[in-house]
């Protein structure tokens, strides 16, 4: 029976063949966090409104648009957490983090939530993995960050995925530039969209991101900031770059490259896979050094990515296949229930995967349902105690003795 409700707009379930992968995307992240160092964290599903407004930044789209705000009942106003970096960097604050040897190494995975007009790889809750190296100004954070999500991205096969390099310069390059880009904007106001125009003097930089003619015609010939760094801006760059080039990770530097939220200074990047379509980034990320400052923390460089879980699993466009289960437990007779439920129990402890019916059915309903969930093997115990061992693939069946099942369904595979 159909039931009146569904998950909200934007949402979804994840069933458990989905589960399966999801879970494998996160163990690979886990192990390449963990092999780099990088302790897991995490923070709670909302915070404070102001947080977002000032870590994230008023002019964004994100907190202009995109936030679930809501007042609790002290009248506090709360939002759902639409991105991980800010709430980890007031962690990183309120537990006095800054006072640990630097860099802290920071993973995390979870939900987020934008309001965003739902369409395929685009939700309103949605799943990010990501990273935050929070103490160092040095380059090699930059290139070691930008290893990781290529390294995860690799391991897991994600075909066709491209990296985009940029940079945004220091704040104080930025804020020359950014007169210089809205000079050209101001210059140019009858061809850009109304959206851009009306953000011109707040938010230059997303002109970069428009998708309609008259504004992209105006930015082909905008001044870049990738051609506008000097000094140690350009030396930072510079060295990001040798760095990875020596690591062999390839890349291209996209003088228009922006990113969504306001707190990003320095390198920025992107990995998009060009079978997603609209929606084409998997995960992006840069260099912060202003935010914690932002947050009424001391000055803190730092630099950090995020990747979309589901952004992932599209790219990667399959289901798992279904794993299987080296044995399935039948009884001939309900008197050996008993016996079963002990036998696969000693499997599983073995490091087999085993299962037992648990719906009450006659030996010929066990075999089926041993069948449906890829059991390779099927061991039948009998109502005098006895018990056979089949082959579900040959088909083949021969008595054995459950004291030595488990020798014998490891021994052949070690
Ligand atoms: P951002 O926090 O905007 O830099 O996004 C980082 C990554 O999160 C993106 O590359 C996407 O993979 C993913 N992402 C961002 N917004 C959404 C969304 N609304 N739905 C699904 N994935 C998203």
């Amino acid at each position: 029976m159909a039931s009146k409700f569904q998950a909200p707009r934007g949402t979804f379930d994840v069933l458990p063949e989905q589960g399966r992968s999801r879970a494998r995307v996160q163990h690979a992240a886990g192990r390449i966090f963990a092999r780099a160092g990088y302790e897991p964290i995490a923070t709670p599903a909302f915070e404070d409104t102001d947080l977002f407004v000032r870590g994230v930044g008023r002019s964004t789209d994100i907190v202009r648009k995109e936030m679930f705000t809501f007042e609790d009942k002290g009248g506090r106003s709360l939002t759902l957490r639409p991105e991980g970096t800010a709430p980890i960097c007031r962690s990183y604050l309120e537990h006095g983090m800054h006072k640990l040897a630097q860099p802290v190494k920071l993973s995390y995975v979870g939900p987020f939530f934008r309001h965003e007009r739902p369409q395929a790889g685009r939700y309103r809750q949605f799943h990010q993995l990501g990273m935050e190296c929070i103490g160092t100004e040095s380059p090699l954070a930059d290139a070691e960050a930008i290893m990781l999500l290529h390294d995860l991205l690799a391991e897991l096969g994600v075909p066709g995925v491209e990296l985009r390099l940029g940079s945004l310069g220091s704040f104080a390059a930025r804020q020359s530039y950014l007169e210089e880009l809205k000079a050209h904007l101001h210059a140019h106001e009858g061809d850009l969209s109304r959206d851009v125009r009306e953000r011109i003097d707040v938010n230059p930089l997303r002109a970069f991101d428009a998708d309609d003619e008259g504004t992209r015609g105006v930015m082909a010939e905008a001044p870049t900031i990738v051609a506008a760094l000097e000094g140690e801006d350009a030396e930072h760059f510079a060295e990001v770059r040798s760095l990875l080039d020596a690591a062999g990770v390839s890349y291209e530097v996209d003088p228009t490259l922006v990113r969504g939220l306001d707190y990003y200074t320095r390198t920025i990047f992107s990995f998009v896979c060009d079978s997603l379509g609209a929606q084409s980034e998997v995960g992006g990320g840069g260099r912060y050094d202003g935010l914690i400052e932002q947050l009424g923390g001391p000055a803190t460089p730092a630099v950090g990515w995020a990747a979309g879980i589901e952004r992932i699993l599209l790219a990667l466009g399959e289901e798992e296949a279904v794993a299987g289960r080296d044995a399935f437990v039948a009884v001939a007779d309900p008197g050996q229930r008993q016996r079963a439920m002990v036998l696969v129990t000693e499997l599983r402890n073995a490091g087999l995967s085993a299962e037992v019916d648990l719906g009450g059915r006659g030996l010929k309903g066990q075999f089926k349902h041993a069948d449906r969930i890829g059991a390779r093997r099927v061991v039948i115990l009998e109502a005098d105690g006895t018990a056979q061992l089949r082959d579900m693939e040959s088909g083949e069946q021969r008595p054995v003795e459950t004291a030595n099942l488990i020798e014998e369904m490891t021994g052949g595979e070690k």
